[in-house]
């Protein structure tokens, strides 16, 4: 049985006094047994919230992190500092560290390997651009930024990844790939993992879509076969939105 994900990406949102409202109201929530709950506030928040919420079933998650363990790179955060401060996930790959932060499959690379050595999980991310899907050639980019990203892996790591498949045309947008499309690129993701791995490897793995996932189109999306839940930016930016998500399994 795959796990169900709902994981909120809250993106360069929320201050301390914000993120301290959110967490108040989040923790009188009760969630659904069946569904694992995650958030990734900012860096600067990471450590209020797992203070905050160490008695409650939410796992907290970074939204980035640098390939290296430690040294000159100023400004950036390890996985070790991460790890210290309760963010045990994070994500990888997101279309907007792709597109506004230069970061390409080879760095994306090292970063996997930097998080599988710190005994991270890591969310990665794969998504295609607009123009890519016009031309038909997503199933291609997708194959592209799995292998080139993800497939030096070795068989164990795999119990610690998560895939989102965020189509970047579809991020922040309000326009969302139909649930036929979501479930398409997900058996294709699915199948592409079997074919490097092995079947059950695959099978195993938790395929979050993720692209203005909203309330009203949430169950849809996840009642599809191989979508496994959902990474949502938006919406899991106030806890009713983000609540009525969790529960559209
Ligand atoms: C995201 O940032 O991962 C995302 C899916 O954003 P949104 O839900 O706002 O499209």
């Amino acid at each position: 049985m795959r796990k169900k994900i709902v994981a909120g990406n809250w993106k360069m949102n929320n201050d301390l006094a914000e993120t301290e409202l959110f967490l108040a109201e989040l923790k009188k929530q009760v969630f659904p047994e069946n569904v694992v709950v995650m958030i990734a506030p900012s860096f600067t928040n990471l450590n209020h919230a797992f203070k905050s919420l160490r008695e409650h079933n939410v796992e907290l998650v970074a939204q980035n992190m640098h390939q290296n363990n430690e040294g000159a790179f100023t400004g950036e955060i390890s996985a070790k500092m991460l790890k210290s401060v309760g963010a045990k996930t994070v994500i990888l790959g997101h279309s907007e560290r792709r597109a506004f932060f230069n970061e390409d499959n080879a760095v994306l690379a090292e970063k996997v390997n930097t998080a599988i050595e710190n005994e991270m999980t890591i969310i990665f991310c794969i998504g295609e651009e607009l123009e890519d899907r016009k031309k038909g050639t997503h199933f291609e980019l997708i194959k592209t930024q799995l292998s080139e990203g993800l497939f030096h892996v070795s068989d164990d790591a795999w119990e610690n990844i998560i895939i989102a498949y965020e189509p970047v045309w579809a991020i922040g947008t309000g326009e969302t790939a139909s649930p036929a499309q979501a479930q398409e690129m997900h058996k294709f993701i699915r199948k592409t993992i079997a074919e490097s791995y092995l079947e059950v490897i695959a099978e195993k793995i938790s395929i979050l879509y993720g692209g203005s996932v909203k309330p009203d189109n949430a169950s849809e999306i996840f009642g599809q076969d191989d979508v496994d839940g959902g990474l949502i930016g938006g919406a899991s930016l106030k806890v009713d939105s983000f609540m009525k998500i969790v529960n559209s399994f």
